[in-house]
């Protein structure tokens, strides 16, 4: 048996593969198994987690089960220094989550739910997803090999899902072998230890297209990489597309130069962090997926919060869709600061004058509810209190004419600009309106 971190780690990748949802109340946690009385001890973040979690005991043994032919019985509790919850009252809704397509067919680790139709091309993927997009038209025959490096929850391991889900929908017939290389080294040393390496590179050596998960792993096991080494030379000889993940560029890899120049021999792209635009548009269609519809301020508010991980932001989004529990009333930023702080207990909200803020403090002014100034309503003091708020917003912080328009109802920012220029015009020729609009520059600031 292997160490029990191995264990776990392997254990999460095919979580990872089987149950999105579920891999991501994993996420952050760690776990102890105790041979002597055949129990998993996992420990995780928050009470929700494990009240959550805990709906999922029976699946999550099943998946042991599957991946290391033994079932232990779990028990999941938090770990020590997170033991206070502020969220300890809220009731869960578990819904059961759509198997992967491939789940039990010809390509059990295929993800059919990372395809190309769901990924937001954006800045920092764009070029990523085009190369992809060609691997996956002409497999072996644009850039072989395709490496594609980048920070943690970025996209990565979904790109490379998807040339697998396309190449094999266009095409049924072709071998696909997916792989993090995490489970390659394991099943090397397993072959090694079994005497069973020519069935191993069998297997691997016949793929039509092989797709290679996080060959950061790589690093740890020296025999191995001379086994990958020959693997990827065979299948590139034959003109078989191979692509790779890592979570830095081929050059910062430890291991050997022979290994980091073939990587680098066709094509090298890599994914940055998505930018404020980007991330709203996931966050919209991560609503559709999630089938709920979410004011367009809390979406600015989650994605200006949450800028360098996908996967956060598409798991604050789910957090927050189970804390409203769907009711339209509940979804406020209130509300959604409360989902980043359970799954992030370390957030703090920048001190900063937050558009909210200013919000509050203008509808209150003009009499007014918030709710009535996010509105469409063109009413003529809704619609000026809203103009005001734009225009303080931008003279007051720096928020830029896109994210100001997210935050007033998904206006575009010509909308913004003209509202700004409107007031600046009113201020300038009437006396009193600058009166005013003092007063709340006054308000905003106490
Ligand atoms: P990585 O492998 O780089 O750590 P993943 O591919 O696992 O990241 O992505 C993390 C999560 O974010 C996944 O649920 C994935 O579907 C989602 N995701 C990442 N990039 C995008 C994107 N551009 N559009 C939609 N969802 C995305
Ligand atoms: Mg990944």
């Amino acid at each position: 048996m292997k160490s029990k971190e191995f264990i776990w780690q392997n254990l999460l990748e095919k979580v990872k593969t089987e149950n999105q949802s579920l891999s991501l109340w994993l996420e952050g946690s760690d776990a102890v198994y105790n041979e002597a009385d055949n129990k998993l001890n996992i420990f995780v973040k928050s009470n929700l987690h494990v009240k959550t979690l805990n709906k999922y005991k029976n699946e999550l043994e099943d998946i042991f089960e599957n991946t290391f032919n033994f079932k232990p019985s779990i028990n999941i509790e938090t770990a020590k220094e997170s033991k206070k919850d502020i969220s300890e009252k809220i009731t869960i809704e578990v819904k059961q989550m759509p198997l992967p397509l491939f789940s039990s067919g010809n390509i059990p680790s295929l993800n059919a739910n990372f395809r190309f139709n769901n990924f937001i091309i954006g800045t920092g993927n764009r070029f990523a997803h085009g190369a992809c997009m060609s691997v996956a038209e002409a497999p072996g025959q644009s850039y072989n090999p395709l490496f594609i490096y980048g920070g943690v929850g970025l996209g990565k391991t979904h790109l490379l899902h998807a040339i697998g889900t396309y190449v094999h929908e266009k095409d049924p017939s072709k071998k696909i072998m997916v792989v993090t290389a995490e489970k390659f080294l394991y099943e090397a040393v397993q072959g090694m230890r079994d005497n069973k390496m020519e069935e191993f590179r069998d297997r691997y050596r016949s793929a039509d297209l092989l797709l290679v998960d996080d060959i950061q792993y790589l690093q740890k096991g020296e025999k191995t990489r001379e086994e990958f080494f020959h693997t990827f030379n065979e299948l590139t000889n034959l003109n078989r597309q191979i692509v790779i993940t890592s979570d830095v560029a081929p050059s910062q890899l430890e291991i050997e130069d022979r290994l980091t120049s073939r990587f680098s021999a066709g094509m090298i792209v890599d994914i940055q962090p998505p930018d404020f635009e980007t991330r709203v548009a996931i966050l919209y269609q991560k609503c559709k997926e999630e089938n709920i519809k979410v004011p367009d301020n809390v979406i600015a508010f989650i994605a200006e919060h949450i800028n360098s991980n996908i996967r956060e932001l598409n798991g604050t989004l789910v957090t927050f869709k189970q804390l409203s529990e769907g009711k339209p009333e509940e979804m406020t930023i209130e509300l959604a600061k409360k989902a980043i702080k359970i799954r992030n207990p370390k957030f703090e909200q920048e001190k900063k004058i937050g558009v909210d803020f200013i919000q509050t403090v203008v509808s209150d002014f003009y009499n007014i509810k918030v709710q009535e100034m996010l509105s469409k309503k063109r009413h003529e003091n809704i619609a000026m209190a809203r103009q005001v708020a734009m225009y303080l917003t931008r003279e007051l912080t720096n928020y830029s004419l896109m994210q100001i328009g997210q935050y007033f109802g998904g206006k575009d920012h010509t909308t913004v600009m003209h509202a700004i220029s409107k007031v600046d015009n009113l201020i300038k020729s009437d006396e009193k309106f600058k009166t005013e609009i003092n007063e709340i520059i006054n308000r905003i600031k106490k």
